[in-house]
Parts: structure tokens; C-alpha cells; sequence
């Protein structure tokens, strides 16, 4: 068999990875080594040189990510979906030059964390219809009002934050989108307790909190645009990634079954769910080889739903084939996560925290109806309040 012949592309990303292992310890300090990747371009390969890229197609990225994991599988190394998978990408298409030398490379190494403040408690699948108010005065914008479920607020040091500038446009309207610094005197962030026991988001409340008009991302009345982009790779960055076959979630459950067994009707909802797992990480595979450096489409939306729905089918069946050893969680423990990725390989504490899935990123519902209207072209959902200035909709 002879190898096939490398493009001129993969030559230099082979390259440029040899130069990265060589001058830089990949078990030493995290933010040297990950901060020498960006330098070097292949933080994300599709994104501007001089960004942390190389201008070079977003396919490219799994031969880097490919080679890191192999030769050094435990290296310290940071992702945070938040950050990495939405803060990127809005940085990208929406930041100035300025913005984007600022804040790309600290939020790649994860030296600055990043949270979303969009949800609020009384706008969350209609988030277009938040009340967090913005007021200019000088350089600066002024921000009070209320947002919850912001995930890992109490360690972020930036927050993307869709707030209402003007409140007699209709609401998609007038939004404007910021990143705030979650240092600024006038923020307080409480703590949210989750079903697991664990408080990974939080309320955070705002009173006369400055944001510089620099911070602004894109422009006045914008905001909408800026969320949509954060909000179609968010759906992505849940359920599109792809991992190696027989690991994840399915994978949890092949070893519950190898300990615990179970009945012939176990083993045939057993090998559904396996391939349901499949297809799904197929499709993924598929679409990221499609995905070009642009926003997703609502097509986004589908892998998203089949991850939420799956997950919860799998620990069901896994904590059923536990038995009473399934229901005994016995760590209510309040911690504060510094990440929202997976911490714990529990099985019993995964079968709690998937019950999010369906919510977070949007809810299935909400996936359903994106997917009907935008992708099959099924008839809209009546929205009475699209073309009415925001403060003449009736709230409670
Ligand atoms: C673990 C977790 C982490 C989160 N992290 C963040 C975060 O970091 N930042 C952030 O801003 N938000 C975050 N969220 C909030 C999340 O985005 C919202 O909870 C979600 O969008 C739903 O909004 P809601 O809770 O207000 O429910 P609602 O919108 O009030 O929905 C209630 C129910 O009504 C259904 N529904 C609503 N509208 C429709 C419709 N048009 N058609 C059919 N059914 C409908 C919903 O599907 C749901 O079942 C997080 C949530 C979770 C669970």
C-alpha cells in the first residue's frame, strides 16, 4: 500500500506541528504550549493567520488535533465549549481587528474564561424578548437587569451579553451585544444549584455596570445578528462533536452492560441505542468534513437534538441495567465547577446531569421547530409580537 501523497497544506501543518513538539514541552506549562500552538497557527486552523490560524481549510484542524492526541495523549490542555466553541467563532465573523488580537489567544489557552448571558427569567427559548436594558452615556454603555443559567459565570472573566438598547424598535431589532467584563464593580453572581449537586451556572445581577463602547461587538441595533451566530455554533459545539467509536456515552453504557448484563430485551434496546450512537457520530463526521469557517446552518440543529435525546435513552437503560446500585447517588456534594465539561465518570451522576441536555442550547422543542421551518420549509409558528415595538408586548 503506498501512502497517499501529502497536499501542500498538510506538509505545512506537519511542519509547523514538528517545530510545536520540538520547541515546547507539551507537559509543561498549560498556557506556554497552548499559547505557542496559537503563535504557531494551529489553534484553529481556518481562522486568519496572525488569529491563531492559517487561512487554511477547517477540515485541516483533525490532523492537528489527530497528531497532539497521539503523541501526547495526558499534555495539560484546556476546551471549553463556551469559549472555544461559541466565543471563537463570534469573534471571527462579528470582531474588529482590535478585538480579535485582544482577546483570541488568552481565551484559546483558557488564561481568561468566557460565559454566555443571554437567558433570562423571562426570556430563554425567546431570548429575543429580553428586558436587560443598555443606556449609552459618553464612551460608555450603563447595563442593569437580570440573567440566569449563565454557565461557569463565577470564574469567567468575560461574558457575551445581548442586552436592549432601544426599547420602541421591534425586539429582534433592538438588541446590542457586548462583552463584559465580568470583573466590572456592579455585577454579582449567585450561585445556581443543579440536580446533581453541583452549581455549573448562576444568576447574575447587574446594577449601573460600565461597558466601554470598544467592547461593543458589531454594530448598534446588531445584536440579534451576533446571537444568532452565537447561538447556531453553540448547537454544534453540544452535539457535533465527534468522538472515537464506542467511547462517550454509548460507551459508558457497553461497559455497564459488560458488569451488570441484562435481558435479551435489554440487549436488543441495547444494540438501538448503539446504533443510533453510529449513525449520529457518522453524520457528525460528515458534516464537520462540509463545514466551512462560516456560521452553521439550521441544520445544526439536528445533531444537537439526536445528542440530548439519545443521551438521556442511553442512562436510563444504563441505570436500569445498575439496578438498585443505579439509584444509590450519594454525592450531593456543592461544588462549584471551574468548566462545563463532563467532570465526573459516574454513571448515576451522568444519568442526572443529561437531563439538561434537552435544555441547554436550546430545547428540543425548539430544535424541532427549527428544523421543521428552516430546514424543511414547514409553515412558521405565529408570532404575534415580531413587528410591535418591544415595550408595547404585553409581559408578565
Ligand atoms: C445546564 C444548562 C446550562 C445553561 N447555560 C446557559 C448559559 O450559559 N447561558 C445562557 O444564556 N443560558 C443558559 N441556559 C439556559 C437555556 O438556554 C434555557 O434554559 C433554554 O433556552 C430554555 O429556556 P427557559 O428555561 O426559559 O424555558 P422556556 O423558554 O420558558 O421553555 C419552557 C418549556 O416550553 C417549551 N417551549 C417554549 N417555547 C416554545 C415554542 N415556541 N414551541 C414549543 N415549545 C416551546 C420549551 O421547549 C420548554 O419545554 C442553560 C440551561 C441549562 C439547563
Amino acid at each position: 500500500m503506498t501512502t497517499p501523497e501529502r497536499s501542500a497544506a498538510e506538509t505545512q501543518i506537519d511542519e509547523l506541528l514538528d517545530q510545536l513538539l520540538t520547541d515546547n514541552d507539551p507537559h509543561g506549562d498549560r498556557l506556554d504550549f497552548m499559547g505557542a500552538q496559537f503563535d504557531l497557527g494551529l489553534a484553529w486552523v481556518h481562522f486568519p493567520e496572525g488569529h491563531g490560524g492559517l487561512d487554511l481549510s477547517r477540515r485541516l484542524q483533525k490532523r492537528v488535533n489527530d497528531r497532539l492526541d497521539e503523541a501526547t495523549p495526558h499534555r495539560p490542555s484546556f476546551f471549553h465549549v463556551i469559549g472555544h466553541g461559541m466565543g471563537a467563532p463570534v469573534m471571527l465573523t462579528h470582531g474588529t481587528e482590535g478585538q480579535k488580537t485582544r482577546h483570541l489567544r488568552p481565551l484559546f489557552t483558557g488564561e481568561e474564561v468566557w460565559c454566555q448571558l443571554f437567558s433570562e427569567p423571562g426570556a430563554g427559548s425567546d431570548v429575543a424578548g429580553l428586558a436587560a436594558r443598555a443606556i449609552k452615556d459618553g464612551d460608555e454603555w450603563v447595563v442593569n437587569g437580570q440573567k440566569v443559567w449563565t454557565t461557569v459565570a463565577h470564574v469567567a472573566k468575560w461574558g457575551m451579553i445581548v442586552v436592549r438598547t432601544d426599547p420602541d424598535a421591534p425586539k429582534h431589532l433592538g438588541m446590542t451585544y457586548f462583552l463584559m467584563d465580568m470583573e466590572s464593580d456592579g455585577i454579582e453572581v449567585k450561585p445556581l444549584r443543579q440536580i446533581t449537586g453541583e452549581a455549573e451556572f448562576n444568576e447574575v445581577f447587574m446594577t449601573d455596570v460600565r461597558i466601554p463602547d470598544s467592547q461593543r461587538i458589531d454594530a448598534v441595533g446588531a445584536g440579534w445578528r451576533v446571537a444568532l451566530t452565537t447561538l447556531m455554533n453553540e448547537r454544534v459545539a453540544i452535539g457535533g462533536a465527534v468522538a472515537p467509536r464506542n467511547s462517550g456515552p454509548i460507551g459508558d453504557l457497553m461497559e455497564v452492560w459488560r458488569q451488570h448484563g441484562g435481558s435479551e430485551h435489554d440487549r436488543d434496546e441495547l444494540m438501538k441505542l448503539w446504533v443510533e450512537a453510529e449513525a449520529g457520530r457518522l453524520t457528525n463526521i460528515r458534516a464537520n468534513q462540509n463545514a466551512t469557517a462560516g456560521t452553521p446552518g439550521p441544520e445544526g440543529s439536528t445533531g444537537k437534538l439526536v445528542y440530548a435525546e439519545l443521551n438521556k435513552k442511553i442512562y436510563h437503560l444504563a441505570t436500569e441495567l445498575m439496578g438498585p446500585a443505579g439509584m444509590g447517588y450519594d454525592s450531593y456534594e456543592f461544588i462549584q465547577p471551574e468548566t462545563a465539561e463532563e467532570i465526573s465518570t459516574d454513571t448515576r451522576r451522568r444519568f442526572l446531569r443529561v437531563r439538561a441536555n434537552s435544555i441547554e442550547g436550546g430545547t428540543s422543542e425548539i430544535m424541532k421547530n427549527i428544523i421543521g421551518e428552516r430546514v424543511l420549509g414547514l409553515p412558521g409558528e405565529p408570532r404575534v409580537d415580531k413587528h410591535l415595538p418591544w415595550n408595547e408586548v404585553p409581559r408578565s
